[in-house]
């Protein structure tokens, strides 16, 4: 047994409707790690981008936090799991966000949550090396050609059980489709477009690509439902 116990650093953990990709509308607690040095501008978490140690708090500020913020605590994966219980948290699906959780080995915490009955799954940039258990589902959200200067790992897009990309316009299909030839996923990946800000030419893109490649659509139904 690992007689130090991993500490995860954790910005948010809140339970809502999964709005995106595969598992959309299925209840899910978020837990959205700390941390990312990726760098993209459009970023809607950037909050999350620096671990400062002027802004690590406990368990109580963080759970207490009414607004995003780069406020954070450190977590061991039981401490995680007895805050599920503390805040009566009733889903099963757990998503491990950012930031960028690929950065940790979530192999403990996977352990301590797939023991007590969870099913994890990890929304990723595709750029560092993944350090999951066999049964989290992983989406690759695959982030080119970032100011970080970080590429999209093969071994990632091997692993992805799905790749979840944002498209506004020709071009970013056109990149995929390059990532895909370069990087080429597991033969029963699901692949979806997910149009980027709701704008209603990236939605009739994304609608008309999917159609013509057997691809799905992901709408982000928790901005329709105004929900976090
Ligand atoms: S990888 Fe994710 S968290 Fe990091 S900068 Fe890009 S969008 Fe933001």
């Amino acid at each position: 047994m690992n007689p130090i116990s991993t500490r995860y650093p954790i910005n948010e953990l809140f339970e809502t409707i999964q709005g995106e990709g595969f598992y959309t509308g299925t209840p899910a607690i978020f837990l959205r790690l700390q941390g990312c040095p990726v760098g993209c501008p459009w970023c809607d978490t950037q909050h999350t981008w620096e671990k400062s140690a002027a802004d690590k708090v406990d368990l109580a500020t963080l759970l207490a936090k009414s607004s995003a913020s780069a406020q954070w605590a450190e977590l061991t994966a039981a401490e995680i799991l007895a805050a599920f219980k503390q805040q009566g948290f009733q889903a099963k699906h757990v998503v491990i966000t950012g930031g960028e959780p690929a950065m940790y080995d979530l192999r403990e915490l996977a352990q301590v949550l797939e023991a007590a009955g969870y099913r994890l799954q990890i929304e990723t940039s595709g750029t560092f090396a993944l350090q999951v258990s066999a049964a989290t589902w992983v989406t690759v959200s695959p982030k080119l050609d970032m100011p970080g200067g970080f590429l999209v790992r093969p071994d990632c897009m091997k692993r992805a059980n799905e790749i979840k990309h944002p498209v506004a316009m020709q071009k970013h299909i056109d990149a995929l489709d390059n990532l895909l030839a370069q990087c080429p996923p597991a033969e029963n990946v699901i692949i979806a477009l997910q149009p980027i800000s709701q704008r209603s030419r990236a939605t009739e893109l994304a609608i008309k690509t999917c159609i013509e490649r057997n691809w799905r659509l992901s709408v982000q139904l928790h901005k329709y439902l105004h929900i976090e």
